[in-house]
């Protein structure tokens, strides 16, 4: 390795003119921080794990001293390294932890804190508490990967992503159900050093795809960041042909896991696909690995990920996807059950040294339970459905282990020949030890589920 940096594109106000100054003060430190999370992630396997072990004793330490919440749990070692001797820690648990204790860090600390929020796609929303330092890290974990990985820094940035806080106040008064905003550059607070494409942010609640997609065309897309739902909501309206036309150089998908169809669909168009495993939670997890798809090199210089239990699901026993967040310093994450199922291996076949997650299968409420344990998943696809009945919107529900309720909105009422087909078509998938319920009804109730599962399972 050399550092070299003659073939990155360095703006004309790159360096600084004060004296004894090489780089301005914001982007010095964020090249900094980019240097020292690739030497902690990609550097000696021993000496990262050093560093792990003391980020995990500080964050233990803190906490107990904090918190009677986690003095219980801790007991009367509190600096113990020895993470798989702790007890896991459930959605229930933080969120009692975080309604008693509120967060853990003070004003006298010197971090401002702000309340966050998980989407509530596996039930309600859960709150914890977040510090600033935990957004300036991801800002600059995300740019860190662009200089790992050498991508190209002169495409544009295209990101599609559903609106939250004040933002969606703005998109609920536009007919269109979306706004668009453009910056200059896609690289932040290091946008000054080095020449970038455009950024443009598209937020969005229920978009009108016709008017979405004529937005799109308006510029060279470079590289799509979006969730899964959105890029086949896209390609199902006009194709996927549409992504070459858009010159999309890259799919970077995020939220979920891309469904083999699509992946093929968008792989079909020459165009590669990378995906970002993370959560509200703690941030990033893990980054695809560039040479072996659907392997996740762990981020390593933000969480410590283990495995607990095995669940059978399409011939893998798969594990729980247990996360320990080395700075949670406001709402500690520590054994944190985030409810995946993945597997983990030691290191990655491409050789990189560090545990990396594969197999990931993603929410275990996504999967089917059956009565003798297995899981199996269960994916129903819009368009599949719609060639057997007409409908709005969909939802499909395992309430016990032998009973699934589907139902399909936009309808008073359903003939005994649609309920009859669905029925068939949902036994198929699922298997025939289930009751099906099929409710016709006008509108389904999502409650305050931001993201719109078509498939859950209750128990
Ligand atoms: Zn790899």
């Amino acid at each position: 390795m050399k550092f070299d940096f003659s073939d990155y594109p360095i703006s004309g106000e790159a360096y600084s003119k004060r004296p004894m100054a090489f780089l301005d003060i914001v982007p010095g430190k964020v090249l900094g921080g980019i240097v020292e999370l690739a030497l902690i992630e990609t550097g000696d396997r021993g000496a990262r794990e050093r560093w792990q072990k003391a980020q995990l004793r500080n964050v233990l330490a803190h906490a107990s001293k904090r918190s009677a919440f986690w003095r219980n749990r801790l007991g009367s070692e509190p600096a113990s390294s020895r993470l798989a001797a702790l007890a896991i820690l459930t959605r229930t648990e933080l969120r009692q932890q975080v309604e008693t204790e509120g967060s853990l860090l003070r004003p006298s600390d010197g971090l401002e804190t702000a309340r966050h929020a998980t989407s509530g796609s596996s039930g309600r929303p859960t709150e914890f508490h977040i510090s600033q330092m935990n957004g300036r890290y991801n800002d600059v974990r995300y740019l860190a990967q662009e200089f790992m990985d050498g991508k190209d820094l002169s495409v544009n940035r295209t990101s599609v992503r559903t609106a939250k806080g004040e933002s969606a106040k703005k998109v609920a008064n536009i007919s269109r159900g979306f706004t668009v905003e453009k910056k200059p550059s896609w690289l932040g607070e290091i946008g000054s050093t080095f020449k970038s494409g455009e950024l443009k942010k598209i937020d969005y609640l229920n978009p009108d795809l016709r008017d979405l997609v004529r937005e799109l065309r308006k510029d060279a897309v470079g590289q799509l960041v979006t969730n899964p739902r959105m890029a086949a909501a896209i390609i199902s309206h006009s194709g996927a042909r549409l992504l070459r036309d858009l010159r999309v150089s890259e799919f970077v998908a995020f939220g979920e896991t891309v469904e083999p169809g699509l992946y093929r669909a968008i792989a079909d168009q020459g165009i590669p696909i990378r995906s970002t495993y993370s959560c509200e939670e703690v941030g990033p997890i893990g980054f695809e690995c560039e040479a072996t798809p659907g392997h996740y090199h762990v981020v390593t210089s933000n969480v410590i990920v283990e495995m607990e239990g095995s669940y059978e699901i399409g011939g893998k026993k798969l594990g729980r996807v247990l996360l320990t967040h080395l700075h949670s310093y406001a709402t500690p994450f520590i054994r944190y059950d985030l409810g995946d199922l993945a597997l983990l291996s030691e290191r990655c076949p491409c050789g990189h040294d560090g545990p990396t997650i594969h197999s990931l299968f993603g929410r275990v409420t996504n999967a089917l339970k059956h009565r003798d344990g297995t899981l199996s998943a269960f994916l129903i696809r819009g368009e599949e459905l719609l060639e057997i009945v007409d409908y709005t919107e969909f939802r499909i529900r395992q309430v016990s282990l032998d009973a699934i309720t589907i139902e399909l909105g936009g309808r008073e009422t359903l003939t005994t020949e649609e309920i009859g087909k669905v029925t068939a078509f949902i036994k198929a998938r699922a298997g025939d030890e289930f009751r099906i319920d099929v409710i016709a009804c006008t509108a389904i109730d999502w409650g305050d589920s931001a993201k719109r599962l078509s498939f859950r399972c209750e128990i």
